[in-house]
């Protein structure tokens, strides 16, 4: 059992949680958690994959702007979701739009990008590896719709000369509107000029290119592969330069597939370090011990305690070249981290106690005071205390076994 960290502590003084249930995160979380949590709603959430989730969209967008900024974060943690709207986020100013987050998040880190606006937008795909999948590397078929520029019209939209500039909005396909507001005060809008649907131009109908209708582009089936290399990381991006939609007016942008790591049943990564935890029989922890591990390519580790060595419960070893592989240099590898965790039997035999004793180091002398009281000793409870409000504070609130050296995340998004 240990006592509480600090890190814990501080949970209790957020004022509420909503922004971090919304992102499946706990107070206290590290930066890159809520990467990690946004990333993977975000792609899920986003309206071109799920139109109808578009608020759930913004929530996520609201929760991670704020939590990822530590002047917003600081006002949130204080004063809640009330004092983030009335304080406008301290100073910084106002919010991005989801979408622009959305675009800031999935681009940053991927090189420079000169002409923006003569570019299509990129698709961006969420990719689910195993942890197997990462350390032996392999290629994905992954099968997406694309919009490609129709062949039948080479993206003219019918045939030559039947496309014709937009005569109420002159090409632009915007109309200009002025509307009264009060006697001698005019106000100027735009909108979409209703005549071409804001394209500009028009092709009449029966010369409309058959195939797409005079769309200039048709979707289209497209199987990508991907080949995902060893070492390769949870988040990493897969780049298919100009792989993206077409148009014939812009310059297709990429689909970037976004890699997933899968929580693996035993391994847990860190870095290039695998971790893992063995169960010991107290017998082998002080007896000795054989173990198989199966690596994640399928062969079988022997680890061997020394003779005489005693394995003590939370002992952490490490074999080394066991880890994962090194991304561009695979032959390379992490750690193989195990902790070990002794299972103790819950009574032993009265009459084999003096037997077991005389094998163990000799123990302590107790000098007993005339006066001692004697008492009893009952098995406590702490689920049922924390329940019923005794010592809160006292006991760390996740029972799982992490060690004081291994550092397992804690808050992996659900
Ligand atoms: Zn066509
Ligand atoms: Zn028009």
């Amino acid at each position: 059992m240990k006592i509480k960290t600090e890190e814990s502590k501080r949970h209790k003084m957020v004022k509420e949680t909503g922004f971090y249930d919304i992102l499946g995160v706990k107070p206290g979380c590290s930066q890159d958690d809520l990467k990690k949590a946004y990333r993977k709603l975000a792609l899920k959430y986003h309206p071109d994959k799920n139109p109808n989730e578009g608020d759930k969209f913004k929530q996520i967008s609201m929760a991670y702007e704020v939590l990822s900024d530590p002047e917003k974060k600081a006002i949130y943690d204080e004063g809640g979701e009330q004092a983030i709207k009335k304080g406008g986020g301290g100073g910084g100013g106002g919010f991005h739009s989801p979408m622009d987050l959305f675009e800031m998040f999935f681009n940053s880190g991927m090189g420079g990008r000169s002409k923006r606006e003569r570019r299509g937008k990129d698709l961006v795909h969420q990719l689910s590896v195993t942890l197997e999948e990462l350390y032996s590397g392999t290629t994905r078929k992954l099968a997406l719709q694309k919009n490609i520029i129709c062949d039948q019209c080479e993206g003219i939209g019918g045939k030559k000369g039947a496309v014709q500039k937009c005569t109420p909005c002159r090409g632009t396909g915007v109309m200009t509107k002025l509307q009264q507001l009060a006697p001698g005060f005019v106000q100027q809008f735009e909108e979409s000029c209703r005549h071409c649907r804001g394209m500009g131009e028009i092709i009449d109908e029966k010369d409309k290119c058959k195939k797409c209708n005079g769309r200039k582009t048709v979707r289209d089936r497209k199987i990508l592969e991907v080949n995902v290399e060893k070492g390769m990381r949870d988040g990493q991006k897969i780049v298919f330069s100009g792989e993206g939609d077409q148009d014939p007016d812009l310059q297709p942008g990429d689909i970037v597939i976004v890699l997933d790591e899968k929580e693996h049943p035993i391994f847990k990564r860190s870095g290039q370090d695998l971790i893992m935890h063995m169960q010991l029989q107290l017998v082998e922890s002080l007896c000795g011990f054989q173990k198989i591990i199966r690596t994640l390519d399928d062969r079988d580790l022997l680890i061997t305690s020394y003779p005489g060595e005693v394995m003590k419960h939370e002992a952490i070893k490490y074999v080394s070249g066991e880890g994962m592989p090194q991304y561009k240099n695979p032959f390379e590898k992490g750690r193989l981290i195990i902790q070990f965790f002794v299972a103790f039997p819950d009574s032993i035999p009265i009459d084999m106690v003096p037997s077991l004793e005389q094998c163990l180091p000799g123990r302590p002398v107790v000098k007993v005071p005339e006066d001692a009281e004697e008492c009893n000793m009952l098995e406590l409870d702490p689920d049922h205390d924390r329940r019923s409000g005794h010592y809160k504070n006292a006991y760390d609130e996740d029972e799982d076994h992490h060690g004081p050296g291994v550092r397992v995340q804690q808050c992996a998004a659900s």
